[in-house]
């Protein structure tokens, strides 16, 4: 039923852009994504749609607990979205600034979304994959962790602003919490919180201090599994279910869908972007 929904999508892309001659600029795409379009059913699944990859592998019965169908956008409306993350020189994509405080952070008027994570979470790899459509911008990937003490402003566009919050855990500074905790309290266009887990080791102690924070302020937030490329499938998948147990049990602010990512093969990049697009209020 999904193969032949994705096939259907794809033929009625290549119907589109047949009859226009090109990809026109109504529906206008990256060139990667145009590429993606063209991989057999089952890579592009994989890649576009991982955790409809992870469904198929789950027993029917436990098939209902992970929520695939909340955020569930066409072919169409990600090749659509990839256009808010490519470069032009009317939207430009470029590193803006850092702060180490509130209100030395500068003061934009687009819509905000944040990361944030344990360090070595995978989330500066995960902001470099998304940004990757444009390479010229420089996002630092830490050797070491605790590497990330600032919060780190992109301007993506003329559509919103992405920060890299510093990463927490080991060597974290001090006045981590405060940073944090003040400009999730405090930023007033924060649209959402991207919350990273590790997929290999699930939610530890440091992202459980996490996730209280973002309900005690009452925060939408997301739950974006790293590394998926690293766990053997049966591993990822005991991973998933407990973590959308958690998320289905534990959780209020929390988007109930979850969405794996891979920095390395790039699975679930192509959703990620789309779903930060809706969100931004880019997605027409
Ligand atoms: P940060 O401290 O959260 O910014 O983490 P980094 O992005 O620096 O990543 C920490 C380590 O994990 C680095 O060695 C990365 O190469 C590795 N890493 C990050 N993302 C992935 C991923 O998706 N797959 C794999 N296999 N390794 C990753």
């Amino acid at each position: 039923m999904a193969a032949q929904r994705l096939r259907l999508g794809v033929a009625k892309l290549f119907e589109m852009s047949l009859a226009l001659g090109r990809l026109s600029r109504t529906y206008s795409t990256s060139q990667v994504f145009a590429e993606v379009l063209q991989l057999p059913t089952r890579q592009l699944t994989k890649l576009v749609y991982p955790l409809q990859e992870l469904e198929r592998h789950l027993a029917p019965n436990t098939r209902p607990e992970l929520n695939l169908r909340i955020f569930d956008p066409s072919l169409e409306d990600i090749g659509r979205a990839e256009s808010c993350f490519s470069a032009t020189a009317r939207s430009r994509i470029e590193y803006l600034t850092s702060a180490v405080r509130l209100d030395h952070a500068p003061d934009l008027p687009r819509p905000e979304v944040c990361f944030i994570g344990r360090s070595n979470v995978g989330k500066s790899s995960l902001i470099k994959a998304l940004l990757s459509l444009a390479p010229e911008v420089e996002v630092r990937v830490s050797k070491k962790p605790g590497h990330t003490k600032k919060m780190n402003f992109f301007k993506v566009g003329k559509y919103f602003t992405l920060v890299d919050m510093p990463g927490y855990g080991y060597r974290a500074p001090e006045d981590f919490v405060d940073m944090v905790e003040t400009y999730l309290k405090e930023r007033r266009n924060l649209k959402r919180t991207f919350l990273l887990v590790d997929s290999v080791v699930g939610i530890q102690k440091t992202d459980s201090i996490a996730i209280e924070m973002c309900e005690e302020f009452a925060l939408p937030y997301v739950m974006v599994l790293t590394k998926i490329d690293k766990p053997s499938k049966g591993h990822l998948l005991k991973q998933v279910l407990q973590i959308q147990k958690f998320v289905n049990t534990q959780t209020q602010g929390c988007f109930p869908q979850l969405f794996p990512v891979s920095s390395v093969t790039y699975s679930g990049i192509h959703l990620l972007r789309c779903f930060i697009a809706n969100i931004t209020g880019n997605l027409h």
